[in-house]
């Protein structure tokens, strides 16, 4: 009786909330950047319907202000808002020496990446998991001396729209999935922003890219099925920002900050403009409000903000990095330094409150509901999302859970501290439904027992020797 107690007492705290034995669920973290919510609306998306059918499909997601590539994805790596991850920019800059550097050349300065926040491939590998990353904006650098153990940057001038070499990187992704068994990977392509900045939002060049985009998304749920992954692996499929149209031709009063009446560069000591519809100043010690006062209600579609003044809803201000004058201007509109230097048929940067800004999100794997629609949710929530599929714990974020659970089936329990309560209950009851059964074997047992044996003494008892009887009333 009592080894069967003390079994039931070893294996209590094993059955009782602790980790499943099933296979821990990998995660395939894609972004096609400035595919906008609504591309799917004009083009036929076989793949993308067969996906969302299969899966998830978000209405939309409100990605992170300023709504630009760097900043927008390690928001996406790390669940944080750009004021509290610190990548406030595509550029790095420094206002002392006045220097930038472009996009490409930003993702190998290693200060600018990490300063504080780490990205998932990181804390996963901290806990015992394998990440990689293909292209993923911030894959090039180092946190606090790690990296993610298979990586692989694109090369200066590389060609960001050609089909064959996204096949070849699809492949390689499921190579490390199933060869390396990875756990966690992000992988990057650089369209359909390319071709809507170039063309427009609107155009058939934008168009045709988004059936390539449908067609790579069919290549590699095909290429999953493959490798034999579709029973593991979850496929996230969402982008930075979205894309609007620029007005041109002389249709609009445009956004110059030079023709400005009372507004000088030579108040301004450094400045980031004449990069689309977003721009920061730093004006000249005791200049501050001078450049504020002209450049506020100087036009109805440019927006003026002193960093302290910021809206809180933009999470755009808590950070040493971002500049104590912040621009911005309404879809349409760019806004120009000195003269339009910018030729762009579609932009972003703009209010992620305005619907062109938003992306797309799909999702499917075993992890995910079939064939369900949900309302929007926030880029910074997809973080603690992945974070639950991996069965990590989080690092500090500001995404919420809640947002997205419900498009978990509930089984989605791996380990970490976000198992799930029912399971709980359910393991807890079973635990003790169990341990009430041994206990009532064993009581049923020797009453049986002990019946037989009364039953059996009491017709013979007086013919059996001392010795008998005593081993008998001993059990
Ligand atoms: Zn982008």
């Amino acid at each position: 009786m009592l080894w069967v107690a003390s079994l039931c007492l070893l294996l209590a705290p094993s059955i009782l909330g602790a980790p499943t034995n099933k296979q821990r669920q990998k995660v395939l973290l894609i972004s096609f950047d400035g595919f906008r919510w609504d591309y799917d609306r004009d083009v036929d998306t076989p793949h993308l319907d067969k996906m969302a059918k299969d899966g998830v499909k978000a209405l939309y997601v409100t990605p992170p202000y300023l709504t630009i590539t760097s900043p927008a994805h390690f928001s996406l790596l790390t669940g944080r808002y750009i004021e509290n991850h610190g990548v406030i920019h595509n550029m790095w800059f420094n206002t002392t020496s006045t220097e930038k550097k472009p996009y490409y050349q930003t993702q190998f300065v290693n200060e600018w990446w990490d300063n504080g926040t780490l990205p998932i491939w990181i804390t996963a590998q901290r806990q015992g998991l394998k990440s990689g990353s293909l292209h993923f904006p911030g894959t090039a650098s180092s946190y606090q001396g790690e990296v993610a153990m298979v990586q692989e940057v694109e090369p200066l001038f590389y060609n960001y729209k050609n089909e064959t070499a996204w096949r070849e990187n699809a492949g390689k992704v499921m190579d490390w999935f199933s060869n390396q068994d990875l756990d966690f990977i992000s992988l990057y392509f650089g369209e359909p922003d390319g071709i809507g900045h170039r063309y427009g939002p609107d155009s058939p060049e934008r168009k045709e890219m988004v059936k390539q985009v449908d067609r790579t998304v069919g290549y590699i749920r095909h290429s999953a099925e493959q490798h034999g992954l579709n029973d593991r692996l979850n496929i996230i499929i969402t982008a930075d920002h979205g894309m609007s149209a620029v007005y041109r031709n002389g249709l609009v009063e445009e956004i110059t900050l030079s023709k400005i009446p009372g507004f000088s560069f030579s108040d301004i000591a450094f400045h980031l403009v004449d990069f689309g519809p977003s721009g920061m100043l730093l004006p000249k010690p005791g200049k501050l409000q001078k450049v504020y006062d002209a450049l506020k209600g100087s036009h109805p579609h440019l927006h003026v903000f002193k960093k302290e003044e910021m809206p809180e809803r933009l999470h755009f201000a808590k950070n040493d990095r971002i500049l104590p004058i912040i621009l911005w201007s309404d879809p349409g509109y760019v806004i120009n330094g000195y003269f339009p230097v910018q030729f762009h048929k579609g932009e972003h940067g703009f209010d992620n409150q305005d619907m062109d800004m938003k992306p797309f999100f799909r999702a499917v794997g075993p992890a995910f509901h079939k064939n369900l629609e949900v309302g929007p949710f926030e880029t910074v929530d997809i973080y603690a999302l992945m974070c639950h599929i991996l069965g990590i714990k989080p690092e500090v974020n500001d995404g919420h859970l809640n947002s997205t659970k419900h498009m978990l089936v509930s089984s989605t329990t791996t380990q970490g501290e976000d198992v799930d309560f029912l399971n709980n209950i359910f393991n807890g009851l079973a635990a003790v439904a169990g341990f009430l059964v041994v206990v009532f074997i064993m009581v049923t047992s020797h009453k049986l027992l002990k019946d037989k044996r009364k039953n059996k003494r009491s017709v013979s008892s007086d013919q059996l020797p001392a010795k008998e009887m005593i081993y008998q009333t001993s059990l």
